[in-house]
C-alpha cells in the first residue's frame, strides 16, 4: 500500500530510520557512505529542519535533511558535491542521493508563491506545496531533455562541449521546448548544434540526471544529410568516429550517453 506522507515530524522518527544530510546543497559523506542513523544525529538536528521522506519500507524510512549548521566536523564527515558521487560504482546510492538533493532544493526554492508572494504550505497527502491565498499548487519540477547518438553506417557522431572543458566526447543533447515532442527536439537540436538532418529517431532509454532536476530521454538517430558545422557556442568539436577507435566517452554504468554508445556498438557487431 503506497504511503501518503511526504514530511515527517520528530515524533514519527524511529531508531531504524536512515538520513541523508545536506549542507549548503552538498552532501555529507563518511567512508563513502551517505546514510546516517538517528543515534548519530539526535543531538545535532535543529528543530526547524524539514524531514523530507524519500522512501519507506515496513518499519524503516529514508529521510533527507537540509542542515542549517555544518555538523560535518562533529560527524567526521566530508561535505561533497553530488557530482563527486558519479564516479562511485553504486548506482542505487547515486540515484537515492540525486532524488534527495532535488527534493531538498525544490522545497528550499518554493517557500513562497510565485504569483502573490505568500508563504506556501505542505499539502496533506501529496508531494505538493500550496498557496492558500490564490489556491495555486506547486509540484516538484523536472526538466525533460533529449540526448541522441547520431549514426551513419557503422560510424557515430560524437561531440566535445564548448561549455565544460574536458577531454570527453559524448552525444548531442538539449532541452525539450514547450510544445515539442522529444522526437521533434532531436531533429531541431541536431540541426542547431551540428547542421545535420536525421531520420528514424528511435527511443532507447532514459535517466534521471540531477544536475539539476533533468530527465534525459535517450535516442538513436540516423544521419539523413548535411555537412557537420558545429555551433561553436555549444560544441567545440564534432566528428564521426568508428566504433573501433573511440575517444574518451562516458561510461555506460553512469550515463545514458554511454548506454546509447554501447547499444549502437552491439547493434553494429550483431549485424
Ligand atoms: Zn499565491
Amino acid at each position: 500500500m503506497p504511503h501518503k506522507e511526504h514530511f515527517l515530524n520528530r515524533q514519527q522518527l524511529s531508531e531504524s530510520d536512515s538520513f541523508i544530510l545536506f549542507y549548503s546543497s552538498q552532501i555529507l559523506v563518511r567512508d563513502e557512505g551517505i546514510l546516517w542513523s538517528l543515534e548519530q544525529l539526535r543531538d545535532h538536528l535543529d528543530d526547524s529542519a524539514d524531514l523530507i521522506l524519500l522512501q519507506r519500507d515496513a518499519d524503516t524510512s529514508v529521510i533527507a535533511v537540509s542542515l542549517q549548521q555544518n555538523i560535518s566536523v562533529i560527524l567526521q564527515a566530508e561535505v561533497k558535491s553530488l557530482r563527486s558521487l558519479l564516479s562511485d560504482t553504486d548506482q542505487e546510492k547515486f540515484l537515492l542521493a540525486g532524488r534527495a538533493s532535488q527534493l531538498v532544493d525544490w522545497y528550499k526554492s518554493h517557500k513562497f508563491c510565485g504569483t502573490c508572494g505568500a508563504q506556501t504550505v505542505h499539502h496533506g497527502n501529496e508531494r505538493t506545496l500550496v498557496c492558500k491565498s490564490c489556491s495555486l499548487h506547486f509540484f516538484p519540477r523536472i526538466s525533460p531533455c533529449v540526448i541522441m547518438l547520431v549514426t551513419k553506417g557503422d560510424k557515430m557522431l560524437l561531440a566535445q562541449s564548448s561549455r565544460y572543458k574536458s577531454n570527453f566526447y559524448s552525444c548531442l543533447a538539449g532541452f525539450i521546448e514547450i510544445g515539442e515532442t522529444p522526437e521533434q527536439t532531436v531533429h531541431r537540436e541536431v540541426e542547431e548544434e551540428v547542421n545535420l538532418y536525421v531520420k528514424n529517431v528511435r527511443y532507447i532509454s532514459s535517466q534521471s540526471w540531477p544536475f539539476p532536476s533533468q530527465l534525459m530521454l535517450g535516442f538513436l538517430a540516423e544521419y539523413d544529410g548535411g555537412e557537420i558545422v558545429p555551433d561553436l557556442s555549444e560544441i567545440a568539436d564534432a566528428r564521426w568516429f568508428d566504433i573501433d577507435s573511440l575517444p574518451n566517452v562516458p561510461s555506460e554504468k553512469i550515463s545514458v550517453a554511454g548506454k546509447l554508445i554501447r547499444t549502437f556498438i552491439d547493434e553494429v557487431k550483431n549485424k
